[in-house]
């Protein structure tokens, strides 16, 4: 059995790796030069910055992607080292920036703030919600009916800002409590060593000591259809026969090229679901210093700047991302789509936010990245992931489009590969 893989990011990698392990021929074409996607390093000036991830696995050692890499016979080892995040909160209570001074408190205490009676409630609705768990509206609606508190908004913005590129009032409460529950369950985050690339080179190798073969530079510009099949792709004019075809494209782009011509059924909705999933934008920002400027492997959650919503420094875990001496800090920040056309004024703000966090230290501006449309943090923001089976018999969409319940950023990437194999491998 031939299968075809469409895009070579942690998606197509991981069903590539997991098909070829079961005996698959595979084929993987990518339209760039570069392997990996939105997963990989950007060599710069001696630093590993990236195509997109911030060199974090959300679950770290315990989670999903972890469990099918190593399931895949992938070596990446994943450091997990505490603390694991840390909230940054103003120093005293009345103020509402971080420019009179602050204080870290370890995300296990992030109930502190609350008032005793939402502290209370807290721990009601933790109990309650489990057998009950909340639907029909956003996870903000719900902490307003429920902990109506300012901190409330400010850290679960904060958080789900960092974690999944989307405000609190953007992320639906059943995502939002099994994202919580898996956080839980698995732990929080890890590094892996040699950052994003460290991961995707591990699931090349595996591809290609299983026989499989990746083609850089080979964007399929369409699919050949047989009623409810795709017999062949497309690249550069030429059909590459396939028995199965996973798409790491995402929905709609699958959509476009499977194309209007076809009657098969189902497919108008298909085109139609897809079009409205909204991807979730973001802006990253990294930074140079000579000391560290946050002193830890963790996440540092800061829910009360204006725009940036985490911090990590993974130099503190892996040294080599940076050259000798140096630190690398990558500050994440999510985009509302109402802002998408005033980036300039967004990435303004976050340099701001930079500059009052670290207020007093040094560092420098390597580079500052923007993510929407086409290049997004997430196809679908979460939530929202179409599963991954399109109208076409053997055609499966995975990636971060197609992401499984409750699954953070790649750990969704991983669960949702789970679930489209368990429909093709028996
Ligand atoms: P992609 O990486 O987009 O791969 C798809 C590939 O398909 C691309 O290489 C593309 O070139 C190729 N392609 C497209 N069209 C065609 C075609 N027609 N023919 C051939 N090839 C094609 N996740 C985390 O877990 N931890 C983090 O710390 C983290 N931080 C992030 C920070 C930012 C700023 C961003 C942008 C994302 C972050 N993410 C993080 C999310 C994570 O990077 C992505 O979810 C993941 O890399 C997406 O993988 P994918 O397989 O869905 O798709």
């Amino acid at each position: 059995m031939k299968a075809i893989i469409i895009g070579s990011g942690l998606g197509g990698l991981l069903s590539a790796a997991k098909l070829s392990k079961a005996g698959y021929e595979v084929e993987i074409f990518e339209r760039l030069p570069i392997i990996g996607g939105r997963f990989t390093n950007i060599p710069y000036q001696g630093f590993q910055l990236s195509t997109g991830a911030l060199h974090m696995i959300p679950h770290g050692p315990a989670g999903p992607l972890s469990q099918l890499l190593r399931e895949v016979g992938a070596n990446v080892e994943i450091i997990r080292k505490k603390p694991v995040s840390v909230i940054r909160v103003p120093r005293t209570r009345k103020d509402t920036d971080y420019k009179f001074g602050y204080k870290d408190i370890l995300f296990e205490d992030f109930k502190a703030p609350f008032s005793l009676i939402n502290r209370l409630k807290l721990i009601y609705y933790v109990i309650s919600t489990r057998k009950n768990p909340p639907t029909g509206q956003s996870f903000e609606d719900w902490c307003r009916k429920h902990i109506p508190q300012d901190w409330t908004y400010r850290i679960s913005d904060s958080f789900f800002g960092w974690a999944l590129s989307l405000k609190g009032a953007d992320v639906p409460v059943e995502e939002a409590f099994a994202i919580i529950e898996n956080l839980y369950h698995f732990g929080g985050p890890g590094v892996p060593m040699g950052g994003c690339k460290g991961v995707t080179d591990a699931l090349v190798d595996i591809i290609t000591s299983n026989g499989g073969t990746i083609y850089t530079s080979s964007e399929v510009t369409g699919l050949k259809l047989d009623n409810d099949k795709v017999t062949a792709v497309i690249v550069d004019g030429k059909e590459h026969t396939a028995d199965l075809v996973i798409s790491d494209i995402g929905h709609p782009a699958t959509a476009n090229l499977i194309g209007t011509e076809t009657n098969v059924s189902g497919m108008d909705e298909y085109v139609h679901k897809s079009k409205d999933l909204k991807p979730s934008a973001g802006i990253k920002i990294c930074l140079s210093s000579d000391k560290p400027l946050i002193g830890h492997g963790g996440v540092l959650l800061t829910p009360y700047a204006k725009r940036v919503n985490g911090i990590n420094e993974v130099t503190n875990v892996d040294p080599s991302l940076a050259p000798a001496g140096k630190h690398l800090t990558m500050a994440h920040q999510c985009v509302q789509w109402k802002d998408l056309d005033n980036l300039d004024r967004e990435i303004e703000l976050g340099l701001e936010d930079l500059s009052d966090i670290f207020s007093g230290k040094e560092y420098e501006v390597l580079l500052i990245q923007s993510y929407s449309n086409d290049w997004p943090v997430n196809r679908s923001p979460s939530g929202a992931d179409l599963k991954n089976k399109t109208p076409m018999s053997n055609l499966y969409v995975v990636g971060d489009g197609a992401k499984g319940k409750g699954g953070i950023e790649v750990e969704g990437i991983a669960l949702g590969v789970k679930n489209c194999m368990h429909n093709i491998i028996a």
